[in-house]
C-alpha cells in the first residue's frame, strides 16, 4: 500500500455525531483534509451549519438527537439517500454531569447513558447491517479517561464512558468476520467548552489534572482528530477492538 493511500479517506462518508463543536468538529475537520465526506450530526443546526460553511464541498449537516432512538434508522436512511452509504461511523456526541455521586438522581444518570451509550447503540445498530453488507467499515467511539479509571463526582459519565470500552470489544467480535473494524479513543484533558465548563471555578481540580499529565497542560482537539483518521484509515486496517488513550500520557499512571 502507498504512504497516501494508507492514511487517505478518500472514497469514504463519515458520520459523526457531535460534529459541530469541540472534539467532533476537530475529527470532522482532519476527517474531511484526509478526503471523507463528512456528516455532522448534533441537536443545534447553528453549529452545524457553520462548520459545513467552513469546510465548504463534501459536507453536509443533518439536525439529529441522539437520543430519539426510533429516528435513528430514518437519519441513516436520509443520509444514505441524499449523501451515500455510510462507511465510518464516529460515536461522539455526550454530555458531562459534574456533582457528587449520592447526588445524582437516577433521571439525570439515565438521560447520561440515554446519550453516550443508548444513543450510540441505537445509531450504530442502524448504520451496521449495510457496513456489514458491504464488508466494509470502521466504527469509532469517543471514551475518555473515565473509561479507564475512576474519577471523582462524574459518576454516571464513568458509567457511561465504561460501557462505551465493553460496547467496543462486543461489537468488534461481532463485526470482525464481516470486515467491520470498531475502536475507541480515550482522549485525555482536551480543550473545549465541555472540559472549561467541567473545570471553570475548580482550580484544585484542573491543578491536579495538569500534575498527572506528563506531557504537561491540556490537549488540543486536532490531537483526537488525527487519531480518529488513523483508526478509520487503512493504516489500521489489522486493528480493532481497542481503546487508544490519547492524552498526553495521563493514564501510564504515574
Ligand atoms: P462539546 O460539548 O463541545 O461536544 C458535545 C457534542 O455532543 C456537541 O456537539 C453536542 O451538540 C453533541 N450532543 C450532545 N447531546 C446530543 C444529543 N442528544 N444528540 C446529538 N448530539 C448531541 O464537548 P467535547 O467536544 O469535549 O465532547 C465530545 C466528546 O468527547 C464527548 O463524548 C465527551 O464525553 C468526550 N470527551 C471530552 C473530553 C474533553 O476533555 N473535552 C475528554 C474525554 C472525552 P448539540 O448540543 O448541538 O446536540
Amino acid at each position: 500500500m502507498k504512504f497516501e493511500e494508507a492514511f487517505s479517506l478518500r472514497g469514504e462518508i463519515a458520520l459523526i455525531t457531535g460534529g459541530g463543536t469541540g472534539i467532533g468538529l476537530a475529527m470532522a475537520r482532519a476527517m474531511h483534509r484526509a478526503g471523507a465526506q463528512v456528516v455532522l450530526v448534533g441537536r443545534r443546526e447553528i453549529e452545524l451549519q457553520a462548520v459545513v460553511a467552513e469546510l465548504g464541498a463534501n459536507a453536509h449537516a443533518f439536525t439529529h438527537d441522539v437520543t430519539e432512538f426510533a429516528g435513528a434508522a430514518d437519519l441513516v436512511e436520509r443520509v444514505t439517500r441524499q449523501v451515500g452509504p455510510i462507511t465510518c461511523l464516529v460515536n461522539n456526541a455526550g454530555i458531562h454531569l459534574k456533582k457528587p455521586a449520592v447526588d445524582t438522581t437516577p433521571e439525570e444518570f439515565q438521560k447520561v447513558l440515554n446519550t453516550h451509550i443508548v444513543g450510540a447503540h441505537a445509531l450504530t445498530r442502524a448504520v451496521a447491517p449495510g457496513m456489514i453488507a458491504r464488508r466494509h467499515g470502521t466504527i469509532l467511539f469517543t471514551g475518555s479517561m473515565a473509561s479507564l479509571f475512576g474519577i471523582p463526582l462524574v459518576i454516571a459519565y464513568t458509567a457511561a464512558k465504561s460501557a462505551m470500552v465493553g460496547l467496543v470489544k462486543g461489537y468488534s467480535t461481532e463485526f470482525a468476520p464481516h470486515g467491520v473494524r470498531v475502536n475507541c479513543i480515550a482522549p485525555g484533558w482536551i480543550e473545549t467548552e465541555m472540559s472549561r465548563k467541567a473545570l471553570d471555578g475548580d482550580p484544585a481540580r484542573k491543578a491536579k489534572i495538569f500534575g498527572r499529565t506528563p506531557m504537561g497542560g491540556m490537549g488540543q482537539p486536532e490531537d483526537i482528530g488525527w487519531a480518529a483518521v488513523y483508526l478509520a484509515s487503512p493504516a489500521a486496517k489489522f486493528v480493532t477492538g481497542v481503546t487508544l488513550p490519547v492524552d498526553g500520557g495521563v493514564s501510564i499512571g504515574f
